[in-house]
């Protein structure tokens, strides 16, 4: 082979191992945003559309780079917020008399953690916000120096601060010795806490948010943060290769122009020489000449070759960090799926969350004997949004409706998708007569909901059941008798609630 053919042929292995490493990439950072996604997918058509000119490469190289420079920041400010409020929150709560010793060394070395910097990927963020907001305007409220003073302290307000507090822990959930202590505290919580208690656990919340969220920042952040390294150090060697050509191709170019000017002296001579002895002599220098031109040709071109052989292996070598970084960064990711309470589409919890809220109401009911009943809401004819406006209007529409269902019931109540298009909602202390008042509310609630499709205005209705614990039932009985009225209220017309 050519000292040229080898410098062509690095040069398409470099192209090579570029549109691998985007391949992978592609295939390493799908999901994380939507902008990077399609970015790379723009890169991937243009290369299989054949595009093999390096230099085209380098303004899409950029935009993935800018893409996700903004996408840190992005995670950056949404990170301060959540810094803010825990810190307001944290700091309210030290200013609480009564709050126990333990406490407040809990809540100590809480702020120092709050006040550490922070970077998280985590989609549990809005989560961890929304239980300090809990915990800073009501907690803190309920029990301000006033109310505590006087003594009085609503039991209503603190069933309902438990209840809350319990389904917004039903949505979070961690690995490791986290996720026991969650149980363990979700568990604690289903008893009969006082205010002291509740505080407690609300310290505990909180502790293990802010742990489980710095364990994912660990590994998503550091992944995040090692691509956008590899695709930094990925553009640097491009770069400078696509510099060292420019620099290298005028040396190269000065030298073949120096050969061929040596090879026409050579030819000059040859045809006008009649002494074959000078000519000799003649042939003898320019050949001299020629080589030594053609010898440092070749160690310009010989050392340009190595040069970009070790730029190549160097990104390599970069690209097999990435790629077994991604591979554990994914497994990590498919076991929270595989474990998550929470809905993605609808942001409720899911059925997961649900069977073991039930089990635990089951064991309160058991102990307690307060009424508890069940109900099963179903969108009706749902089947034809989809078929008549596409599938994104009917995942919005889904959207929208588990939003109502929720603000239309108490916070106390807990909502949970349970599949598909269909909500179970668990109604603690509740007898079906206040559950069907309830449940009706919500009906009306989503059918005066203005859905508008190809500008064509239409109301969508649900059909619901509702049943609620007698003596010796199982959790599966009340479940398959609030289905039976389900079925009922379809049967007699849809857009209505049944008991059973
Ligand atoms: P009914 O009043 O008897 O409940 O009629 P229906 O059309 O609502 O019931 P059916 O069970 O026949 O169809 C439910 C439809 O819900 C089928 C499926 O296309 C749609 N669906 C289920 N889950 C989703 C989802 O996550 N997104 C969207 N867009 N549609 C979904
Ligand atoms: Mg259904
Ligand atoms: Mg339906």
């Amino acid at each position: 082979m050519s000292s040229k053919e080898l410098v062509a042929s690095s040069n398409n292995g470099e192209i090579k191992t570029l549109l691998d490493f985007i391949n992978r990439l592609g295939n390493a950072s799908r999901g994380i945003s939507r902008e990077i996604d399609h970015k790379l997918s723009k890169i991937k058509s243009l290369t299989d559309s054949g595009m093999h000119n390096i230099d085209e490469y380098k303004p899409l190289f950029n935009g993935v780079t800018s893409a996700l420079t903004r996408e840190h920041s992005r995670l950056e400010k949404e990170l301060a917020h959540s810094h803010l409020l825990a810190s307001q929150a944290s700091h309210s709560l030290l200013e609480y008399d009564q709050l126990a010793r333990a406490d407040k060394d809990q809540l100590r070395e809480l702020m120092q953690r709050v006040d550490a910097p922070l970077y998280s990927y985590s989609e549990l963020l809005p989560i961890m916000v929304e239980v300090i907001q809990l915990y800073r305007d009501e907690l803190t409220l309920s029990f301000s120096k006033e109310s505590h003073t006087s003594q009085i302290c609503s039991v209503t307000k603190l069933n309902a601060l438990q209840a809350e507090l319990s389904n917004l822990l039903a949505t979070v959930d961690f690995q490791g010795h986290a996720s026991n202590a969650l149980t363990a505290l979700r568990q604690r919580m289903m008893g009969q806490l006082d205010a002291e208690q509740l505080m407690g656990c609300c310290v505990e919340s909180l502790q293990l948010i802010i742990r489980g969220i710095n364990e994912e920042r660990q590994s998503a952040q550091q992944f995040l943060l090692s691509l956008s390294d590899a695709l930094d150090s990925v553009g640097k060697a491009l770069t400078r290769t696509i510099e060292s050509h420019e620099e290298h191709a005028g040396e190269r170019c000065e030298l073949t122009n120096k050969l061929r000017q040596q090879v026409t002296t050579l030819s000059a001579a040859v045809q006008q020489s009649t002494d074959l002895q000078a000519l000799k002599q003649q042939v003898h220098q320019h050949i001299v000449g020629i080589s030594e031109t053609l010898a440092s040709k070749l160690e310009i071109e010989a050392n340009e070759h190595q040069r970009l052989r070790s730029q190549l292996l160097s990104m390599q070598s970069r690209l097999e960090d990435v790629e077994s970084e991604a591979q554990m960064y994914k497994r990590k990711l498919s076991e929270q799926k595989f474990k998550s309470l929470q809905d993605s589409l609808t942001r409720l919890p899911n059925r997961a969350a649900f069977e073991e809220r039930l089990q635990l109401e089951y064991q309160r009911w058991q102990s307690y004997a307060a009424p508890l009943s069940i109900a099963i809401a179903d969108i009706d004819t749902f089947k034809v949004i989809n078929d008549t406006y596409g599938h994104i209007a009917g995942d919005k529409t889904l959207q929208v409706i588990a939003n109502m269902l929720k603000k239309s019931l108490r916070e106390t109540d807990f909502v949970c998708r349970y599949g598909g298009e269909e909500f179970v909602i668990i109604f603690p202390q509740t007898t079906t007569e206040v559950a069907l008042e309830l449940l009706e509310k919500a009906r009306q609630r989503v059918k005066s909901i203005p859905f508008k499709f190809k500008n064509k205005s239409i109301s969508i209705t649900i059909s619901a059941g509702v049943s609620s614990f007698a003596a010796n039932d199982s959790p599966t009985r009340v479940f398959e008798r609030a289905d039976r009225a389900l079925y009922q209220a379809k049967d007699s017309g849809r857009d209505r609630v049944c008991q059973y």
